[in-house]
């Protein structure tokens, strides 16, 4: 009966807008080792919490910073949420805001609504990264926070970090940076940017195994400078050895965890670069398939996600969607998006591109 079930999933190579991908084949044998282990509970899971310790202190490496402190969460949401309710509870001003580019994750809302957080929304410029002077104008005395995002949602676009991280330390406010999607990619690309823990005005970061880190879902993580903003999440704990939590979740698995130290020990950042490297090769060849078609990318792509302008985007992903296709159509600017993940390889664009010229002819 589940396999029933299981049969109606679209295949992953029939998806071309995911964030998240077929794990590494170690990812699912950790993962598996790791089915009964609950980390709300660490005093009892203790060899679960010092692996969570090594994977935190691994990322914190990758993004220069290796004894920073945080833990993995469900996924992106649950880190982002994480960041802007230690600055509100650090701060603790009256009315709190927190100012995000417009391309920022809908997380944030989520997070808003949640905390009683007003989330302001800064403009982007012409390249779609967030205007870094809108940002300076909507701070104001009640500002607990900026955001800037490593690698936005639709377009892949990094924020200007560096400015931020001044604008930061210079208004006195704290910067989160989503990596969501970016944190395992930018390391392995030759780009000239600075956007970690590197920047001194940075104090926290979200960065998902689950997306390309190719560990099993669920596995995020948030990173804090130090200390510091996990006693500001921290609720006693009083039925249990250990006193303190301060994950959002209670009962949390160690399978994320497990299976996000295997992939980065077996594959090591040489491991992860090939990954990169070669998704980066698939995105080219898409862009230039696509070209043949007519189609112009919204900006060249930075990193495995690329936007083509499309007037008839929404009609398109239709079409497609009913012939088994999965892609997705973002509003402004008005474009077809594509994640190209490991399991988007190059045979699987040319199946995509004959389908699309079906389409096209219908559409
Ligand atoms: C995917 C993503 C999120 C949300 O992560 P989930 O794991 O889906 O909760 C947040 N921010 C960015 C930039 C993302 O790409």
């Amino acid at each position: 009966m589940l396999e029933e079930f299981k049969s109606k999933d679209i295949p992953y190579s029939r998806v071309l807008s995911s964030m998240c991908t077929i794990p590494h084949p170690i990812a699912v044998k950790a993962h598996v080792e790791f089915i009964n282990a609950n980390l709300g509970d660490p005093a009892v899971f203790r060899g679960s919490a010092e692996l969570e310790k090594e994977v935190v202190r691994m990322i914190g490496e990758l993004l220069h910073h290796p004894n920073a402190k945080g833990y993995i969460a469900s996924g992106g949401t649950e880190a982002n949420i994480q960041a802007i309710r230690a600055f509100r509870n650090l701060k603790r001003v009256k009315k709190p805001n927190v100012v995000v580019p417009e391309s920022a994750h809908f997380s944030f809302d989520k997070a808003g609504e949640i905390l009683r957080v007003e989330i302001r929304k800064a403009k982007l410029d012409g390249e779609f990264r967030v205007d870094v002077g809108d940002v300076e104008r909507l701070i104001d005395d009640n500002t607990v926070g900026i955001v800037g995002i490593a690698g936005t949602t639709a377009l892949g676009q990094i924020d200007p970090i560096e400015e931020l991280s001044e604008l930061a330390l210079e208004r006195d406010v704290f910067l989160h940076v989503d990596s969501a999607f970016g944190g395992f990619v930018i390391p392995f690309l030759d780009l000239n940017v600075k956007f970690d823990f590197e920047l001194e005005g940075v104090s926290s970061m979200t960065i998902d195994p689950h997306k390309m880190g190719l560990a099993t879902i669920p596995a995020g993580c948030i990173l804090f400078r130090d200390e510091s903003f996990l006693k500001a999440l921290a609720v006693k704990t009083p039925y249990l050895i250990t006193e303190k939590q301060y994950s959002l979740t209670g009962t949390r698995p160690a399978t994320g965890v497990a299976s996000t130290y295997a992939v980065m020990k077996y594959l090591g950042f040489e491991g992860f670069r090939k990954v990169v490297r070669r998704c980066m090769e698939v995105t080219r060849y898409l862009v230039e398939r696509m070209g043949e078609l007519g189609f112009e990318p919204v900006i060249e792509p930075i990193m495995n996600i690329v936007c083509f302008k499309c007037e008839k985007a929404f009609e398109i992903r239709n079409e497609l969607y009913k012939r088994g296709w999965v892609v997705s159509a973002i509003r402004n600017p008005r474009a077809l998006r594509f994640v190209v993940m490991p399991h988007v390889d190059f045979e699987v664009i040319d199946k995509f591109v004959e389908e699309m010229k079906n389409v096209l002819r219908k559409v």
